[in-house]
């Protein structure tokens, strides 16, 4: 263990932590726009810069380990200068879209902007144009509000294995790019959407469906696996139109591509919202085919009462004419380990056999 002193307070912290992980131990925030405390130190947005007694310049939070007898200085008037000079040069070549950004509201950039109360743009100049060309429904890149943190580059790499983005180009000329500049073609996870700081990265199906403040959040569990993700719902006027997920959860914020946007089924108005009957049709064309003619009459609507008697009723037949063996049940993954423990229960005490099996058998 290691033992420093950051803002005249004493702080013991593990051996290989860094400036930043003590001062957040201790509550004092130090601003950052490329740090993730899941992907690796990248020290590149500059943001994080303090001062260590005996070191002539000051240096990155976020890339510098602690020592013993380490004395931190993280503010200053100083170090507010930098940190602000530093904030213009990344909003130089900035578009200040802020009116119609779909992030506004809820981007870090845009936030230390008002903290630091940067209006005028003393750097302005040359700005770097994106056309707009992806033809994924999903993820909407507007690299033009891109200022190179790197978050996306390093959670496609590190957690989703994947590298689908990297820097391209050098100096000025430098952008976050698929390989030859082509559409994004990827596993469309979203963590990369997710980690931005800005409104470089955002999802497509979010677009002029509100800002956060009309929005509520409501925590759920995603439907679709068995893995049991976190979910945060943003939901406005009853209609979900944004999912996200905390990092302070099991799944530490990371999604996959059905748990981030896959979501549309949920305000379909095609959704089934109760039972259906299929009944048979009485018009066959049975000389060319077995396919009624008039598909929209073989379903009828009932109660959920009248499904449950329908299928208990045709399971009882099939038993009683073929045998239990005759019968085999298959479970889902989207259904809890209660009710997959139930169902298989029901399979064996039930209707008396062992043909039963999970979609999601290894
Ligand atoms: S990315 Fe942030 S700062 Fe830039 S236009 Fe959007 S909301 Fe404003
Ligand atoms: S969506 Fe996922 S796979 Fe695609 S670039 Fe982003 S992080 Fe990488
Ligand atoms: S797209 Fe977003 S996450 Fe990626 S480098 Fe640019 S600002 Fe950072």
């Amino acid at each position: 263990m290691v033992t420093l002193t950051i803002d005249g307070k004493n702080i013991t912290v593990r051996k290989l932590s860094t400036v930043l992980d003590a001062a957040k131990k201790l509550d004092i925030q130090i601003p950052t726009l490329c740090h993730h405390p899941e992907l690796s130190p990248f020290g590149g947005c500059r943001l994080c810069l303090v001062e260590v007694k005996n070191i002539a310049r000051p240096v990155t939070a976020c890339t510098t380990l602690v020592k013993d007898g380490m004395q931190v200085t993280t503010t200053s008037p100083y170090l507010e200068k930098l940190r602000k000079t530093t904030l213009e040069l990344l909003l130089s070549d900035h578009p200040n879209d802020c009116m119609l950004c779909e992030r506004a509201g809820d981007c870090t950039l845009q936030e230390l902007a008002y903290f630091y109360g940067i209006r005028e743009n003393r750097f302005a100049g040359e700005k770097r144009p994106f056309i707009k060309k992806d033809e994924n429904p999903v993820i909407e890149r507007g690299m033009e509000k891109c200022i190179l943190c790197g978050q996306c580059v390093r959670v496609c790499d590190e957690i989703e294995g994947v590298g689908a983005v990297d820097f391209a180009y050098k100096g000025f000329r430098t952008i976050v790019s698929t390989p030859y500049e082509k559409d994004l073609d990827c596993e469309f996870c979203g963590q990369c959407v997710a980690v931005c700081p800005t409104g470089a990265l955002t999802g497509k199906m979010w677009a002029h469906k509100g800002r956060q403040k009309y929005v509520n959040q409501v925590d759920t569990i995603c439907p679709y696996c068995g893995c049991g993700c976190n979910l945060t719902l943003h939901v406005r006027q009853n209609e979900i139109i944004r999912v996200t997920s905390k990092e302070d959860t099991v799944n530490e914020g990371w999604l996959c591509a059905k748990g981030r946007f896959g979501y549309g089924f949920i305000n379909n108005p095609d959704r089934l919202k109760k039972p259906l009957i299929r009944i048979a049709p009485k018009t066959l064309d049975k000389r060319t085919t077995n396919k009624p003619k008039k598909f929209s009459s073989i379903f009828r609507e009932v109660t959920w009462e009248e499904a449950l008697h329908y299928v208990a009723k045709k399971l009882k037949e099939i038993k009683k004419k073929y045998g239990a063996d005759s019968i085999g049940g298959l479970s889902s993954a989207r259904c809890t380990n209660e009710e997959n423990y139930l169902f298989q229960k029901f399979m064996r005490a039930v209707i008396g056999t062992n043909n039963v099996d999970h979609c999601a058998r290894y």
